[in-house]
């Protein structure tokens, strides 16, 4: 098992690792998050090596990665520069801990596996995580990667302070989000995915995500989008109590509209390019949107998940 945060020493960094399954609204969690005085969002940062070093696409600032002086500055410090043949080595890494190996194979294998032949994966991601917290001046870097595996890998960084945001939403709003094609540009369009391969991967994370880290109550905080977009506040409360944050509740946030100047966020949903005062309301067009069919199956292969997170 991962050590408890309290056994960890030289924490270079805290992180708030947002879990889930796509279109689950991580993005502007995130965002919202990373609007705290001392925090940082980064985003996807999994991607960093595929979208950012190899891929170059366009980073939250607007900027195309590799001129955006924020990773320009990070990678410089952890890296020595954007090095592709580093990215393509991490990739090669990360595809070694597939989620479906947390079902499968015993932990202490796992652990095993991270401390042998991807101990250099391991490494390196806390030299990023470091050079991210010292070139922000950031105390906490949020990440919305979402992936369980990835999560597990920063876990076992001895740097590192994980804390994870499992958020959920109802599997049958996601699917309508998967469903409909959506520009992303300055980069071509989002996937779109069906509703039975949705409903496996939304049961894949959230068994996964629940089974690891739902018993470690001081580094887990469970997040429905749906409660979070009713009451934006009492769900960055929760999630910042995670970092033990007690500052006054933030400025940007009031009722229902919350204010996002801009950020540095690697990935993820187009609105991370959006700025400025927004209104935050639950996206509900699925019920009308998402056929009675599909809605009926995603039930069907979800209903114990949607039992226990109020969904059904
Ligand atoms: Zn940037």
């Amino acid at each position: 098992m991962a050590p408890e945060r309290s056994e960890k020493t030289d924490k270079a960094a805290t992180v708030i690792y947002i879990g889930g399954w796509g279109r689950s609204g991580s993005t502007l969690l995130c965002r919202a998050l990373g609007q705290l005085d001392g925090w940082i969002a980064v985003g996807e940062i999994r991607s960093v090596w595929q979208d950012g070093i190899l891929g170059n696409y366009t980073c939250g600032c607007s900027a195309p990665f590799h001129e955006c002086g924020f990773w320009r500055a990070v990678f410089d410090l952890a890296f020595d520069g954007m090095h592709a043949d580093q990215a393509e080595h991490m990739i090669r890494a990360q595809a070694l801990m597939p989620t479906w190996r947390l079902l499968t194979m015993p932990e202490r294998v796992l652990r095993r596996r991270l401390s042998g032949r991807m101990t250099d994966y391991v490494a390196a991601l806390e030299r990023l995580y470091r050079a991210i917290a010292e070139v922000s001046g950031a105390s906490v870097i949020v990440d919305s990667s979402k992936y369980p595996a990835y999560a597990y890998a920063l876990d076992a960084a001895r740097e590192i302070d994980l804390n994870l945001c499992h958020l959920v939403r109802d599997p049958r709003a996601c699917t309508f989000s998967w469903t409909r094609r959506r520009k992303t540009q300055p980069f071509g369009k989002m996937k779109s995915i069906g509703p039975v391969q949705n409903s496996l991967h939304w049961n894949q994370r959230n068994r996964v995500l629940r089974s690891i880290w739902g018993r470690r109550s001081r580094q887990y905080a469970l997040l429905r989008y749906e409660d979070f977009v009713s009451h934006p506040s009492e769900g960055i409360r929760s999630v910042r109590s995670l970092a033990e944050d007690a500052l006054a509740a933030p400025g940007f946030l009031s009722d229902k509209d919350i204010t996002l100047g801009p950020s540095h966020m690697v990935a993820g949903n187009p609105n991370r390019f959006e700025t400025g005062r927004i209104t935050v309301r639950e996206d509900r067009e699925w019920i009308t949107g998402l056929p009675a069919r599909d809605q009926a199956m995603v039930r069907l292969f979800c209903f114990p998940g949607m039992r226990m997170y109020g969904y059904a």
